[in-house]
């Protein structure tokens, strides 16, 4: 029997085929809303949709870092879920996309299995593998949560005119570089104009059908391409990762409101450089420093481009995030205005980072069931009727003696373990790290730090070990490197700060 297809998005392009270029789409709001969906996105799914090549800094060699590290190296085995699986806190509006490219939606229910738990009063679940239960079992499975198939949404949905977030049934243009208006004449003539089109007539009307497969292959050409219809349309190749220094940019300094600001718990790494700064072969850091690398992973694609005005140093998703600000600003729903331009954290996902970036997250849910405890837990959703079986017609409970048939259950802190920690960092505090130039981190071994010495070419005898206090804006530049540097991160913030103009200057030692 054939595979059935899924379902795909027509969109019409506008191709001058002489000058191999595609001057604009023109698209229902289905699209619009796809494209808008990937603002909402945690960076650590995009990473996760392109298997690792997303060329957005190095944040998919920061994504091998986390994969290959020992779950011992994380507070708890959840945290390193949370981090290569992170929740999108707007996963209720994107399950109603004609194409979801991220299909995780916090189904799954864990809660500790034991019936006679010590802390079966806290009526705990978890969204999450690896959760630890304050009694210190580790959370199982009980099923997927039907109020999460997304069924009544979606039928809710497609009885209104309105999109997922652009509302109406008007026609949207989108330019080359993604900025997306509503269809207007005298949009369509400006575009003429800027690229020299006296007959429109020469252009070929061309209609593409987008399935789920393309719509991942567009998000990468957003990540990588000035001209992303363009090159989707004549099937350029993607460009390699150059790793271009120069395309590090003018502005590597954010606004920096809180100059100088120490981070809380003073953020002291160490480092060994060259003695006369040309290089910089590691950091030897704590959790903290790790756990603001780290963390990046689980924040939205809009809130980087919110505080950066970037994601990547190619792409052109920050046109999308700047129309939503502005051209198509009325024809979004007010409601999901700050979903897409200000996106929240799922709960528990706050962070290191996340602070830094002035990202809120979202209150803990909550889960009705219409059960007691002790049923939910051994019989899960589909057996909470057991619970309130009938003996004859006397009422009295055979099944179950609990009075209680209703709860609450209240999600958990997944970072937690047994109580102690304030829940905050994904990585454990009994370790610390070396973290190479190029963001690779390893957990400190002498034998690391012997090969990248002895790989390096560079004569122990000019070398030092220097330390370095990170102030506020300093991680805040570090960020930065990372969605936009592929090498050379730290050297290029914590050697060569007011060089960041010209950091082709700075070659390779290793
Ligand atoms: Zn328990
Ligand atoms: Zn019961």
């Amino acid at each position: 029997m054939a595979k059935p297809e899924g379902p795909t998005i027509g969109v019409k392009l506008f191709v001058d085929k002489e000058k191999k270029k595609v001057l604009f789409a023109e698209s229902d709001k289905e699209f619009v809303d796809v494209i808008f969906s990937f603002l909402t996105m945690p960076l650590g799914t995009i990473v996760r949709l392109l298997d690792k090549q997303s060329q957005m800094g190095c944040l998919d060699q920061l994504y091998n870092s986390v994969e290959d590290l020992n779950l011992e190296y994380f507070q708890t085995s959840a945290c390193k879920a949370m981090l290569l699986k992170p929740l999108n806190a707007a996963s209720g509006h994107c399950c109603r996309l004609k194409i979801n490219v991220d299909g995780s939606v916090p189904r799954v229910v864990y809660v500790c299995k034991d019936t006679s738990c010590s802390a079966l009063s806290d009526n705990a679940f978890s969204s999450f593998p690896g959760t630890v239960c304050k009694c210190g079992k580790v959370m199982e499975s009980i099923g997927q949560c039907p109020k999460y198939d997304g069924g009544t949404e979606t039928a809710a949905a497609s009885c209104s005119e309105d999109g997922v977030f652009v509302k109406g049934c008007l026609k949207f243009i989108v330019t080359d570089d993604l900025q997306v208006a509503p269809a207007s004449t005298s949009l369509m003539m400006s575009v003429f104009e800027k690229f020299g089109v006296l007959d429109p007539a020469v252009l070929e009307q061309q209609v593409l059908q987008f399935s789920s497969e393309k719509i991942t292959c567009l998000l990468k050409r957003l990540l990588t391409s000035k001209q992303p219809l363009t090159d989707h349309y004549f099937e350029a190749p993607v460009p390699q990762d150059d790793a271009s220094l120069e395309a590090l940019v003018q502005n590597l300094n954010p606004k920096q409101e809180n100059e100088g600001q120490e981070m809380p718990g003073n953020l002291k790494i160490r480092v060994l450089q060259t003695k006369d700064d040309s290089a910089l072969l590691y950091a030897e850091v704590g959790v903290d420093f790790v756990d603001s690398l780290f963390s990046l992973l689980s924040i939205p694609l809009g809130s980087a481009i919110k505080l950066y005005g970037q994601c990547s140093a190619k792409g052109c998703l920050g046109n999308v995030y700047r129309s939503i600000d502005g051209s198509v600003q009325e024809f979004v729903r007010e409601e999901c205005q700050s979903l897409l331009l200000d996106p929240k954290l799922p709960p528990f996902f706050g962070c290191c980072a996340s602070k830094i970036l002035q990202v809120d997250e979202l209150a803990p849910r909550e889960l009705t069931i219409k059960a007691c405890f002790v049923c939910f837990k051994s019989l899960g959703f589909s057996g909470c009727s057991l619970c309130h079986g009938y003996y004859n017609s006397n009422y009295v409970f055979v099944k179950c003696g609990n009075m209680v048939k209703s709860i609450k259950l209240c999600e958990a802190n997944p970072k937690q373990k047994g109580g102690c920690e304030k829940g905050e960092v994904y990585v454990s505090r009994k370790a610390n790290f070396l973290v190479t130039d190029d963001l690779r981190v390893l957990p400190l071994s002498l034998a690391s730090t012997v090969k990248i010495v002895s790989d390096s070419k560079i004569q122990t005898s000019n070398l030092v070990v220097k330390e370095i206090t990170l102030t506020k804006s300093k991680v805040m530049e570090l960020q930065r490197a990372v969605l936009l540097l592929s090498r050379n991160i730290l050297s290029s913030v914590l050697l060569h700060p007011k060089k960041n103009k010209k950091l082709h200057h700075y070659h390779r030692m290793y």
